[in-house]
């Protein structure tokens, strides 16, 4: 299909059933007028309440708040695997039952695996600690570390 800006372009437009609007740079819009119609869905009077309806329900499901607790709600201590266990469990069963958003799920699941190789490293790095203070090795232990990709 050929652009111009020629003034027979409104008849043409029309014979080939274009939409007539003009966008704010003179270019015309290259979508096809309704049938009955001078113009597209996006640019006819007639759709204008359609389009209102279509942007309000948009509107309505972007700002749909995610199913969250309250800010007020006492936080989960999770210092050990058993707790964030039992947190997991609970937000799959929420998650099933509808009463908790999914991408918050997701989330959680994230930072709960990050948090379980946290809780994993803690104890094998006091129990090294233990262990070098015991032989009287820091430095050499820490160099044996380094070694092993450890730090
Ligand atoms: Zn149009």
């Amino acid at each position: 299909m050929e652009i111009t800006n020629s003034p027979s372009e409104s008849l043409g437009a029309r014979m080939k059933n274009q939409c007539e609007h003009r966008k704010p740079n003179g270019a015309s819009c290259r979508a096809h007028a309704r049938t009955g119609d001078r113009f597209c869905f996006f640019h006819s009077p007639e759709t204008a309440q359609a389009r209102r309806q279509a942007r309000k329900a948009g509107g309505i499901e972007r700002s749909r708040k995610a199913s969250v607790l309250p800010a007020d709600t006492p936080h989960k201590s999770l210092c050990n695997s058993t707790e964030v266990c039992e947190l997991l469990a609970e937000a799959i069963n929420e998650v099933r039952c509808g009463k908790l958003d999914p991408k918050v799920a997701n989330s959680m699941g994230y930072l709960a695996g990050i948090l379980l190789h946290g809780l994993e490293q803690g104890p094998v790095e006091e129990r090294l600690a233990r262990l070098e203070a015991s032989l009287g090795l820091a430095a050499k232990t820490s160099r044996l570390q380094s070694e092993l990709g450890m730090q």
